[in-house]
C-alpha cells in the first residue's frame, strides 16, 4: 500500500511578525510544519506500523527541507520536494495542479493532507486534488482505521461524528483531534539522513507556464489597528461618574 502525506512549511504561528511598512511577514520568521499536516503524518505512520507493506512518502511544495526532514525522522520512507520559483506566487489552484501532476506520476492508495494551513488557510487544496484526480475526499477527519483494505474515517460534524467508509484511492483531510503527533526520536533523526529526498520543478511535472500562473492575486496583509487606550474613572462618586460618562459620550456625539 502506498500512502502519500502532503506537508506544507508555514511561518510559525506563535512567532509570526508583520513588517509594518510592507505588510509582509518579516524575513527571518521561524518556519514550521503546518500543524494539521503533522496529524496527517502521524495517522500515516500508525497505519504503516500495523502493516508491513506500506510505503510512506512525504511531499511538499515550497521551501520545506526542515519539514520534510522532520517527516523522514518521524517515519516516512522518502520525500519529494517541489521547488520552483515560478510556483512561489501561485494560488491554491496552482498548488493543487502541481501536486496533482506529481501524484498522477507517483500514484497512491491513500493521500493524507491537513484540513487547512495556518498561512494561506483556504482549506481547498485537498478537495481540489480530489476533483483533479477524480478520487473521493473526506474532510475534517478525527479518527481513522483500515479494515481489510477499506478506510473507515470519522469526520467531525456540527453535532457529532459521521462515519464514512472509502475504498482506495482516496484523500483524507486531517484535523488535530485525529492523534498526537510523535516527536522524532534520535534514532529516527539519524535514520532520516540516509533516506532520499527527490527534487522536482514545474517543468519536471509537465506544468505549462499558463498552469503555473496564479489567477487570484494576493492583497496586502495588514495588522488590526490597536484600540485606543481606555479611560478609567477612579475615586469618583456614582453621580459624578455618571456626569463624566454622559459628558464623554456627548462630546463624541454618541448620545
Ligand atoms: C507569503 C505568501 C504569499 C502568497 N501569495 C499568494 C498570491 O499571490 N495569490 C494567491 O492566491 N495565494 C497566495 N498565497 C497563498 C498560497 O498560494 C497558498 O498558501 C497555497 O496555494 C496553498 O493554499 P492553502 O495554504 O490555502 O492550503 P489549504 O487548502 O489550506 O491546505 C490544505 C492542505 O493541503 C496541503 N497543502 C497545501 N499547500 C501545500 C504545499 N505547498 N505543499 C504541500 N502540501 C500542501 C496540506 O496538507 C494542507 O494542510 C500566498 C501565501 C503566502 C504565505
Amino acid at each position: 500500500m502506498k500512502i502519500v502525506v502532503l506537508v506544507k512549511q508555514v511561518p510559525d504561528p506563535n512567532a509570526v511578525r508583520f513588517d509594518p511598512r510592507t505588510g509582509d511577514i518579516q524575513s527571518g520568521t521561524p518556519q514550521v510544519a503546518n500543524e494539521y499536516d503533522l496529524h496527517a503524518m502521524e495517522a500515516a505512520i500508525q497505519l504503516k506500523e500495523r502493516r508491513d507493506d506500506v510505503e510512506l512518502v512525504a511531499v511538499s511544495l515550497g521551501q520545506a527541507r526542515e519539514t520534510l526532514n522532520r517527516c523522514l525522522a518521524m517515519g516516512a520512507d522518502r520525500a519529494v520536494a517541489i521547488e520552483d520559483a515560478t510556483l512561489a506566487a501561485g494560488d491554491s489552484t496552482v498548488t493543487a495542479r502541481a501536486l496533482a501532476a506529481l501524484l498522477r506520476a507517483e500514484g497512491f492508495d491513500l493521500l493524507l493532507a491537513g484540513q487547512e494551513t495556518s498561512d494561506g488557510g483556504t482549506g481547498t487544496v485537498g478537495p481540489q486534488l480530489a476533483a483533479l484526480l477524480d478520487v473521493p475526499v473526506v474532510s475534517n477527519v478525527v479518527a481513522l482505521e483500515e479494515r481489510d483494505g477499506v478506510f473507515v474515517a470519522q469526520r467531525e460534524i456540527e453535532d457529532g461524528r459521521q462515519v464514512l467508509e472509502v475504498t482506495p484511492p482516496a484523500i483524507l483531510c486531517a484535523l488535530s483531534g485525529l492523534n498526537e503527533p510523535r516527536y522524532p526520536s534520535l534514532k529516527g533523526i539519524m535514520a532520516a539522513r540516509r533516506k532520499p529526498t527527490e527534487t522536482k520543478t514545474a517543468a519536471d511535472l509537465g506544468l505549462s507556464a499558463a498552469e503555473a500562473q496564479a489567477r487570484v492575486t494576493w492583497g496586502p496583509l495588514f495588522q488590526e489597528e490597536e484600540t485606543a487606550e481606555g479611560i478609567i474613572l477612579r475615586d469618583v462618586d456614582a453621580d459624578s461618574a455618571v456626569d463624566q460618562l454622559v459628558a464623554f459620550l456627548q462630546e463624541r456625539k454618541l448620545i
